[in-house]
């Protein structure tokens, strides 16, 4: 852990490479609704626009999503003197934009944003971000990989779809048809942003910066992004956990083809048990999507579990070679559509690429050009 920082700034720059590529919002595959152990602090669901104050100076604000299944996502206003720290910030739409400017005027009292933190890079937390830092001059705060990778996203924007995309998706078993519809949707994500900011300030892990005369934390974890920034505040016991901690869904874990070797579930579980040995089990976690609660080592563990049931489940399937498009029965409960095609067949990669490097299947090219996967037997190299 490094010092405490000045007042003005939760960050240092630093040395650390920058992560694995991912994309677009997920939270599609792999649902895990099993809550029974955590404490809700409310039963009613908030509406788009509504204000809670949920710890002294931290408000939770309600912004609706143009999405079917993730409908909305929850913003942070935190009280910083003079000003506000906003962790997170909305998709770039004319919806969240007037809800914002509404609480500028009313919540924020007119007062200056100083800070502007984005847990990560995905465009229902980054959208509105570069809009924001703009209209108030405050710097954007994030960890480096999520910038670049946002960064480099966004340049995507009006491209064709890569070579090696286009050959990731024919491996994993994609019909010429859902080849032509991820080069259709090639290149979307910078329309979902409004353009970030060409500097940032670097958030790094284990480092401590004052908001509202309290010192807060950064938590890193990694899987469902490559370097999400969680932010914990010991003297108020909570923490704001981004898509890094849910209560109700499995945050989606998926390889991209930017890097089809990597092995991001590994990531995810490690981060579980990482967050489980510094937040204390009765920390408020306020994530980004759901309600906030109590019972933080109960969901790490319900999702380590899950995942790991999943890689049981898979294992076995495998005995028989697979496509990685042919083990969505194994691991979602969820119909696979066009619409989530794209986060399915990442999820599965992730699955096998785990039982991979645990040496548990081996790959093969077969004669079409495809990855099959097959369960090597216990205890063997
Ligand atoms: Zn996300």
């Amino acid at each position: 852990m490094t010092a405490k920082t000045s007042k003005s700034s939760i960050l240092h720059p630093g040395d650390k490479a920058e992560g694995k590529a991912a994309p677009d919002e997920s939270l599609v595959a792999g649902g895990d609704t099993s809550s029974r152990l955590l404490h809700f602090i409310t039963d009613d669901v908030p509406k788009s626009g509504s204000v809670e104050e949920i710890a002294d100076g931290v408000f939770w604000l309600r912004f609706a999503l143009p999405m079917k299944g993730l409908n909305h996502i929850n913003l942070w206003a935190l009280k910083d003197g003079d000003g506000w720290v906003v962790v997170d910030t909305g998709i770039a739409n004319r919806e969240s934009k007037e809800i914002w400017t509404k609480h500028f005027e009313t919540l924020l009292e007119g007062r200056p944003i100083n800070r502007v933190i984005c847990t990560h890079l995905h465009p229902d937390h980054t959208g509105l971000a570069g809009w924001m830092c703009r209209k108030f001059g405050a710097p954007l705060l994030m960890t480096r990989g999520e910038y670049f990778l946002c960064r480099l996203m966004a340049a995507d924007t009006g491209r064709v779809a890569p070579r090696e995309g286009i050959n990731f998706y024919k491996k994993a078993g994609f019909t010429p048809d859902q080849i032509e519809l991820y080069k259709l949707r090639f290149g979307g994500f910078g329309k979902a942003i409004s353009e970030l900011p060409h500097s940032y300030d670097r958030l790094v892990d284990g480092e401590l910066g004052m908001i509202g005369g309290r010192e807060w934390r950064v938590v890193i974890g990694s899987g469902h992004s490559p370097e999400h920034a969680c932010l914990w505040c010991p003297e108020l016991n909570l923490c704001l956990t981004g898509d890094q901690l849910l209560p109700n869904i499995s945050s989606n874990v998926s390889v991209w083809p930017t890097e089809p070797e990597s092995n991001p579930l590994e990531d995810w579980i490690s981060s579980c048990h990482k967050l489980k040995s510094v937040l204390p089990e009765d920390t408020l976690i306020a994530p980004a999507h759901g309600i906030p609660f109590r019972g933080a080592h109960s969901r790490l563990d319900k999702l380590i579990e899950h995942h790991e049931k999943a890689l049981d489940r898979l294992y076995e399937f495998c005995h028989t070679p697979r496509l990685a498009t042919e083990v969505y029965s194994v691991l979602f409960r969820r119909p696979i559509t066009d619409g989530n095609r794209i986060m399915a067949v990442g999820e599965s990669v992730a699955h096998l690429n785990c039982l991979k490097a645990r040496g548990l299947v081996s790959r093969r090219l077969n004669d079409a050009g495809q990855f099959t996967y097959k369960s090597r037997p216990l205890g063997t190299e």
